[in-house]
């Protein structure tokens, strides 16, 4: 069975179709300022050249219309008719407390993830337009959602609530959800499949550090615990991300600065974190480049970001009283060396002891703690879409998820 995956964002749309009898990707491509001026998809077929296209397309369903154009073309294309789609998975950010795992996409499942709309206002509505346009062009089609949350609905309660009044989040859910779960549960279910163990034998911290980053404890396969909160913002410092900070913050630069609330909180998400400690950039390579120039902001906010992923990796071997295995994915958990060694510096006592040299790699899966380490380190490259794609499957073809 041929699967299309549909990540839908507010101007932009990603798709991958994989064969699902392989789990081969066939090709993947990119939507980008979906009803804007310059509105432009990338398609590539694996095995070939890139194909650009820019056309003009003024809303969701003109752009998944592109998509599946794109995915029949005679010379680009990698399948002959919409027939050969056996389903399609959709990425959903936040489906509250209502799924655990990935379900058939019905009407009341719709409702439900419309009733989570105040809790993700940024993406699930685009994540919607995504499902309903599939549903009016591709009829009869059975349609999964995946979402970022589920993962995570394993975490007992002391572990989601926060500590405040109780009805708040009686009358307003306000808790921790927790986010990437998709990425955290494949490279969790690898972790298992590289070290030959069952992952039911397995305490693993999961490290996804990319733009946005997240910190989770995994034991026996169940999430138990996880640094992304009530939205995005709380947990690790990220590119552009404060993380944790003290709440009295908020009230204390608002009152200085002569700003609202809301401001505070744009300012807490688009100009903090790394980008707001060293001023230079979000992009961890800029900083690290700066770092290694002497720029000591840079090495700060490198530092700062380093302490922060240790500071949950002790909490969260607390938490499941020991680790077996810590697993770095994302942008900056797969490529960037140098952080990978700061993090995991001068952790022998734990039992968590890295291989300088086998560390030297990036994008690839290798084991990079040394063979006398209790404790493995991996480096797991994160594979969200084939994720999506494989619950999809099964959902489908068997009911439930592996
Ligand atoms: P997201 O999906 O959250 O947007 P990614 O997982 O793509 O983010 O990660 C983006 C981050 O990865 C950026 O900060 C980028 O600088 C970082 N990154 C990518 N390549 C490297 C590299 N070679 N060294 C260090 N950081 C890198």
């Amino acid at each position: 069975m041929k699967v299309l995956v549909i990540n839908c964002g507010s101007s932009s749309l990603k798709y991958q179709v994989l064969d699902m009898t392989t789990e081969a990707l066939l090709c993947k491509g990119l939507v980008e300022r979906i009803g804007m001026d310059g509105a432009v998809i990338t398609h590539e077929k694996i095995g070939m050249d890139k194909v650009v296209n820019e056309t003009p397309m003024e809303d969701h369903k003109a752009a998944i219309a592109l998509v599946l154009e794109a995915i029949q073309d005679s010379e680009h294309g990698v399948v002959e008719s919409m027939d050969e789609i056996g389903a399609v998975g959709h990425r959903v950010v936040h489906a509250g407390e209502k799924y655990a795992s990935s379900v058939l996409i019905t009407d009341d499942v719709i409702k439900a993830l419309e009733e989570c709309i105040d809790l993700a206002p940024l993406h699930n509505p685009p994540n919607l337009l995504g499902i309903a346009a599939c549903q009016e062009l591709m009829p009869g089609t059975p349609m999964v959602g995946v979402f970022d949350t589920a993962f995570h609905q394993t975490m007992p309660p002391e572990s989601y609530i926060y500590a405040l009044p109780y009805e708040y989040y009686e009358k307003y859910g306000v808790r921790r959800y927790g986010f990437h779960g998709t990425s955290h549960k494949y490279v969790a279910q690898r972790t298992a499949e590289m070290l030959n163990v069952n992952l039911d034998d397995l305490k693993i911290i999961t490290c996804h550090l990319g733009n946005g980053a997240s910190v989770s404890a995994i034991k026996r396969g169940k999430c138990i615990a996880t640094s992304m909160g009530f939205t995005p913002l709380e947990g690790l410092i990220m590119g552009t991300r404060s993380g944790d900070i003290d709440p009295a913050i908020v009230e204390f630069i608002a009152d200085k600065e002569g700003i609202t609330v809301q401001e505070v909180n744009t300012i807490l998400n688009k100009k903090s974190g790394i980008l707001g400690i060293s001023g230079i950039s979000s992009d961890m390579r800029d900083v690290l480049e700066a770092a290694e120039e002497g720029n000591e902001r840079a090495m700060l906010a490198l530092k700062a970001f380093a302490h922060r992923v240790r500071f949950y990796i002790g909490a969260y071997i607390a938490e499941m009283n020991g680790v077996d295995a810590i697993v770095f994915t994302a942008g900056v958990g797969e490529n960037s060396i140098p952080m990978r060694d700061i993090i995991c510096n001068d952790l022998g006592n734990l039992g968590i002891k890295l291989d300088v040299v086998k560390n030297k790699v990036r994008g690839k899966e290798l084991i990079i703690s040394r063979d006398d380490s209790p404790v493995k380190v991996l480096l797991i490259p994160t594979n969200e879409e084939l994720m999506i794609a494989r619950d999809t499957y099964d959902i489908v073809t068997t009911g439930k998820t592996r």
